[in-house]
């Protein structure tokens, strides 16, 4: 089957004011009944700087992958619990949804770091809002010059918590939620982050009901 790519939107840095529930939806999402394969990928291009990005192995990251793998988790039993979506996560060398990690080597320059923790892209099936494969990137040691701070970094308080919430929102996005950027704090998992590794803990730690009520049936 053809596939055609589309890059949402990317993990966005910014504060909060209004309330607004269930959280908005997205442009597609994996099918429903779908158990989707999920690897931890470690990409073969770039290098230390001068490249853009240096890839990082999974193995480096501390906490990390264990934290990615608890929001999928997190994600299968709000779903069984809430007969919602219907989708679930397991682990496969070859793998619908992937996760890579990088460091960014041009902190804050515009062109070369993208500025924010992390970014998922999607692949969609042709002539239809389902989606075939998506991968998600973390972005470590940038910086984000609208808001001057560090979105992601092992070096902070609350790295692994904010990893586990920084992964509920991404797949959230291929759940098909899209931003929820005028929540209050802890409303959705697909709240903007506050701070260096969400300090400002702005981003819920569980699917919440405004996300659940807004999960789609495809
Ligand atoms: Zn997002």
């Amino acid at each position: 089957m053809k596939r055609t790519l589309l890059v949402t939107a990317a993990f966005a840095t910014v504060q909060l004011i209004h309330a607004a529930c269930p959280t908005p939806l997205s442009v597609g999402a994996w099918a429903d009944y779908t158990a989707v394969p999920y690897s931890f990928n470690t990409s073969t291009i770039g290098g230390p700087y001068p490249n853009q990005y240096n890839p990082l192995s999974w193995s480096s990251l501390g906490g990390g992958q264990s934290d990615v793998q608890t929001a999928l988790v997190d994600w299968d039993s709000d779903n069984y619990a809430n007969n919602t979506s219907f989708v679930s996560f397991y682990s496969a060398s070859s793998a619908s949804l992937r996760f890579f990690a990088y460091t960014v080597n041009y902190p804050g320059n515009y062109y070369a770091d993208p500025q924010v923790s992390a970014q998922t892209g999607e692949a969609f099936w042709a002539g239809s809002n389902i989606y075939a494969e998506a991968t998600t990137t973390f972005y470590y040691d940038g910086y984000n010059t609208t808001v001057g701070l560090v979105p992601l970094t092992m070096t902070a308080p609350g790295y692994d918590a904010f990893m586990i919430k920084a992964t509920l929102h991404e797949i959230g996005h291929t759940m098909g939620l899209a931003d929820n950027l005028t929540g209050t704090p802890g409303q959705s998992v697909m709240n903007p982050q506050a701070g260096t590794n969400d300090s400002g803990n702005n981003l819920a730690s569980f699917p919440t009901s405004c996300d659940n009520l807004s999960l789609p049936y495809f």
